[in-house]
């Protein structure tokens, strides 16, 4: 049995299938779809991607007659019972030998007067994305506020403007983009403002006015910005309430807590996904980062397992990437301050640079951040904003990071050039090389 019929869970099942083509698989999903995109959300809202069913990968019939796995659509999940092995769900007990949890995520609602009122909306399922295309389709809504500057909130902002709202965001750090080291977090604002993104920072929502239940406004500890949509993008919470209620293990982030190979503390579950929690490689903590990537992989290790093969999932780095506007925004490992944090004594060096050959039409400024420990050099983290070639280089790095290299190796490493691609130098070996200079420093 299977909770959750997105990433996670469906990659737990497909897996399971393959290997194992005598088991009866069973899905719950309380939502209308399976297996989609989430994070082509903000671009079917935008109008860059024109149709919903694009974003969705397997429909519950390609998952029925090609995988032979029973998908129940709008079935919720209301408890667990493990002493029994069954799952309550739709006023029956659903019996399991193996259960998946892939809850996913929910996102973060502050108790705030008036968030309950019609036009307000998280972003986090197809069914929610559905929501708001169906709102600004139908409402034609002309101002809309996002509040929060993490990268769901941001390309929501964007999303709108293309559709030719009016768009403030407000967040409660000094940039925009925390998950950026503030100087880089500046290059993103300056990406939202020249679309037309107005930017309130270091201000605090306080609540939101309504008139005969929907909204009117935004009220900050600044100002009162009048609304017709908001879209809350304050980041997410693991789901994790049907796992703790069962008496599984959830850990300090909140996320259900795993061994390598997804299984939980309880006999024969497991959980993959935005509701689990897993190993930071640099800071060594607990981490629970909602990304796509993971949960695909993580579903896909769960389901190989169940199957009766052997796979682990070993932890991440930290690494994201999006596309905030005009520029590529990109992230590994640990940040200067959370460097700190973890324990580390970090160097951090930045280098701007150009995306191509300076000659070479298209060629664009790139700004490379790096952090590295002082004395040993070890690589901890790097940051990447660009016009181009921001994102997949972070992958470089991720790479470098996955293997603890330190800057010194880096900056001898064999990375390609050719004028339409990068400078001479590139600017990962740029930065690799101040930060070799800089660690011997001190
Ligand atoms: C707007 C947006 C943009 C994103 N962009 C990116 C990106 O660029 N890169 C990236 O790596 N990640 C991105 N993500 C994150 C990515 O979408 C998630 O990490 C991924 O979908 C997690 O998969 P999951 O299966 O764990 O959870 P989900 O996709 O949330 O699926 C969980 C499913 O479980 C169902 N469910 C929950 N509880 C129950 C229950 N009790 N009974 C039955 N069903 C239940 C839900 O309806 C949901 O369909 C983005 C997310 C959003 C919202």
């Amino acid at each position: 049995v299977v909770i959750g019929g997105d990433a996670g869970g469906m990659s737990a099942a497909s897996q399971a299938r393959r290997r194992r083509a005598d088991l009866e698989i069973v899905a719950f999903e309380r939502g209308d779809y399976t297996s989609y995109s989430a994070c082509g959300i903000p671009y079917w809202v935008g109008g860059v991607v024109d149709s919903r069913d694009r974003l969705i990968a397997r429909t519950p019939e390609v998952h029925r007659e090609r995988f032979d796995i029973d998908v129940r659509l709008r079935h919720e999940v209301e408890g667990i019972d493990l002493d029994k092995r069954t799952v309550a769900v739709g006023g029956t007990n659903e019996p399991f030998d193996h259960l998946v949890i892939a809850t996913g995520a929910v996102p973060i609602r502050p108790d705030l007067p008036g968030i309950d009122a019609e036009g307000i909306y998280g972003i986090q399922t197809l069914n929610d994305g559905e929501a708001v295309r169906r709102a600004l389709d139908e409402d034609r809504p002309q101002r809309a506020v996002v509040v929060g500057g993490g990268y769901i909130g941001l390309e929501m902002a964007e999303a709108f403007v293309n559709r030719g709202l009016q768009v403030a965001l407000v967040d409660l750090n000094p940039q925009p983009m925390s998950t950026l080291d503030a100087d880089m977090g500046a290059l993103v604002a300056d990406a939202l403002e020249e679309i037309g993104v107005e930017l309130h920072r270091n201000e605090r929502v306080e609540g939101f006015e309504t008139r005969d239940g929907r909204l009117t406004a935004v009220a900050t500890s600044e100002h009162t910005f009048p609304a017709d949509i908001v879209v809350l993008g304050l980041g997410s919470r693991p789901n994790s309430a049907l796992a703790r209620d069962a008496g599984i293990g959830v850990g300090v982030t909140g996320g259900i807590r795993t061994d390598l190979r997804m299984r939980t503390d309880a006999e024969h579950v497991w959980a993959a996904g935005d509701c689990v929690e897993t190993f930071h490689r640099i800071s060594r903590r607990a981490v629970a980062f909602a990304l796509g990537t993971h949960a695909n992989k993580q579903g896909r290790v769960a389901g190989i397992n169940i199957g009766g093969g052997y796979a682990t999932f070993r932890g991440v780095v930290g690494t994201a990437v999006s596309k905030i506007c005009s520029v590529e925004v990109a992230r590994t490992g640990l940040g200067e301050q959370e460097a700190e944090r973890a324990g580390f004594d970090p160097v951090t060096v930045s280098v701007e640079s150009s995306t191509r050959a300076g000659y070479f039409p298209g060629a664009a400024p790139i700004t490379v951040k790096m952090i590295a420990e002082r004395r040993s050099g070890r690589l901890l983290g790097a940051q990447i904003v660009g016009k181009e070639g921001a994102a997949k280089r972070i992958d470089v790095v991720a790479t470098a990071l996955w293997n603890e290299m330190t800057v010194h190796e880096i900056e001898g490493m064999d990375l390609s050039y050719a004028p339409p691609f990068s400078p001479v130098w590139d600017p990962v070996l740029i930065a690799a090389r101040k930060a070799a200079e800089a660690v011997e420093q001190t």
